[in-house]
């Protein structure tokens, strides 16, 4: 069975009067109106444990769209049970008919749930439309299909064989359970990293972040409609340490697909080999992590195409995007223009609730990530070696909003140059145009992450000259564009340094870590 290359799904564009327009604005109205009872799936089975954990839409913190139920060590124990059961029959099952469930969910997505998987984004997340449709609708829908071909293209390779020697590999899923664990920000971080594991036969254990639930049980929903066999992905809402504790002690323990923070994946690791000796296998430890995500300007770069790459990759998705752009380096000779036209777009960006589609910036997550982004804020608007250019008001009266702020400094290593905010919040530091060299070595010094990286420049030099010495400091590199917005099959994502372990999601790599081949070898 072999799946051709895909093409990427088109980007519907939600213009006043369009047929989605209308849809979505009225699914809005459907999910808001009613209290949504949200249980695990375990095993096939809805399991509510009486614990009800209320969600609350971050731009609109008094509304409840619904309560989720928590679980404990007992459903982690029961979701690794349900994943081992199901695992031999899931196993057998033909590629084609293991295929044909996540190209089934696609199609289901594309047709039937795509207002719901994005209503529930943008409700859950405090996303606006056009942001959930690329995340939930569009990436989604990518990751499912591009992987199912990436996954034939895997099982077509065989090695050689030789007069009386007939060879070839048998692509297997690893042994045990495999456990994903993703984090709030994408709804299609959720959609990839159980199914990816899951489509090369793996059973999984699937833990989204508690503010991330409203959309991932719409997901699971659609796979358990496409076909999925219980027990195949097994979802299940714990807190990090609960999950661990049962997990990373079991013998069956057989890779951990995580996406979040660089300090909880350091744990993760840490945890693992602590317990290296109870393991049936050595366990694949797959994670993207952290950024610190820069944009580099060269004296010869356009104003405007600086400004622009700034406004969309430092704003766009309240800058809760692993990518986006959170520190830029300006040459002397550009830089007054640059922050003109910056400040003139950023007084464009409205701020509010995600049911006003003409709004372009809507709420960070929650109070811990507002009040961590307030702080450094107002240090900021304390500090001699900071300045607010543009700004800094924040107010969580209705939600958890932050404006979008540019901090100006001095010192290219302030703190808001290195640590990951996660927010929309950039800082900007100005080199003398003369030392572009001097600048490089800033950027791939400054932070211990090294996800994503643009190199603004007109003179093909500089471009050659960035790309060579900064090819250790962003997985993800843009040349003349913002550091964000990866597209499945065209962009393969991924960091390495302190940004992860670079397993490119969304391309054959990673998938082959969700694979353990054996090679036969029989003679005749
Ligand atoms: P987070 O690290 O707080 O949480 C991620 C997941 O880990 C959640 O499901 C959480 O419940 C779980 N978790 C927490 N403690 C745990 C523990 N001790 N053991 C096991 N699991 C535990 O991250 P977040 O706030 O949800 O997401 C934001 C972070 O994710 C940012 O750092 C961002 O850069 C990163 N991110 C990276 C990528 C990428 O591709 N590199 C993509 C998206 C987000």
């Amino acid at each position: 069975f072999s799946y051709p290359l895909p093409v990427n799904e088109p980007v519907l564009n939600y213009a006043p009067g369009s047929p989605e327009k209308l849809r979505q604005k009225k699914v809005l109205e459907e999910l808001k109106k009613k209290e949504a009872d949200i249980p695990m799936y375990i095993g096939g089975r809805a399991v509510r444990t009486g614990i009800r954990i209320a969600i609350n839409p971050p731009h609109e913190r008094a509304h409840v769209l619904g309560y989720f139920h928590q679980g404990d060590k007992k459903h982690v124990q029961q979701a690794i049970d349900a994943a081992l059961k199901a695992k031999a029959s899931w196993e057998a099952m033909s590629w084609e008919n293991r295929a044909a469930i996540f190209l089934k969910a696609a199609d289901l997505i594309a047709t039937k749930y795509r207002p719901y998987l994005n209503g529930t984004t943008m409700l859950g997340q405090s996303k606006n439309i056009y942001q959930a449709e690329i995340d939930s609708a569009c990436e989604i829908i990518d990751f499912l299909r591009f992987n199912v071909h990436f996954l034939s293209e895997i099982y077509k390779q065989q090695p050689i064989s030789a007069p009386g020697i007939h060879n070839r590999l048998e692509w297997r899923p690893l042994e045990g359970f495999v456990l994903a664990i993703t984090p709030f920000n994408f709804t299609a971080i959720g959609g990839n990293l159980p199914t990816s594991a899951a489509m090369c036969g793996n059973t999984v254990v699937w833990k989204p972040a508690n503010t991330q639930v409203y959309s991932a049980q719409m997901f699971m929903k659609i796979l358990m409609e496409a076909g999925l066999p219980d027990g195949v992905i097994n979802l299940i809402y714990v807190d990090g340490p609960t999950l661990g504790e049962v997990c990373f002690q079991h013998r069956d323990f057989a890779g951990v697909h995580f996406t979040g923070s660089t300090g909880v994946f350091n744990q993760i690791w840490t945890t693992v080999g602590a317990n290296i000796n109870k393991y049936r296998t050595y366990p694949r430890i797959v994670g993207e992590t952290g950024g610190k995500d820069f944009v580099l300007a060269h004296r010869s770069a356009d104003p405007d195409v600086v400004a622009t790459a700034l406004a969309r990759g430092a704003f766009e998705f309240q800058g809760q995007k692993c990518s986006a752009a959170s520190r830029a380096y300006l040459p002397s000779n550009i830089a007054d223009a640059v922050k003109r036209k910056l400040i003139a777009q950023i007084e464009t960006m409205k701020m509010g609730s995600v049911e006003d589609f003409s709004n372009f910036i809507n709420a960070v997550i929650d109070e811990k990530s507002y009040d961590k982004l307030k702080k450094y804020i107002d240090n900021a608007k304390k500090d001699r070696k900071a300045k607010i250019l543009v700004g800094g008001n924040c107010d969580k009266r209705k939600g958890f909003f932050i404006e979008p702020t540019v901090i100006e400094v001095r010192d290219p290593k302030y703190v808001t140059m290195c640590e990951e905010l996660f927010g929309p919040v950039l800082t900007i530091y100005t080199y003398d145009a003369d030392q572009f060299e001097k600048a490089l070595t800033l950027v791939d010094t400054t932070s211990d992450y090294a996800l994503t990286g643009s190199i603004i420049a007109q003179d093909r030099a500089a471009v050659e000259l960035a790309v060579n010495r900064l090819r250790n400091a962003a997985g993800n590199f843009y040349i003349n564009d913002k550091p964000t917005g990866a597209v499945v099959g065209q962009q393969p994502f991924g960091g390495a340094r302190a940004s992860g372990t670079n397993d490119k999601a969304g391309s054959m790599l990673n998938l082959y870590r969700w694979l353990s081949a054996r090679t036969i070898k029989e003679t005749f």
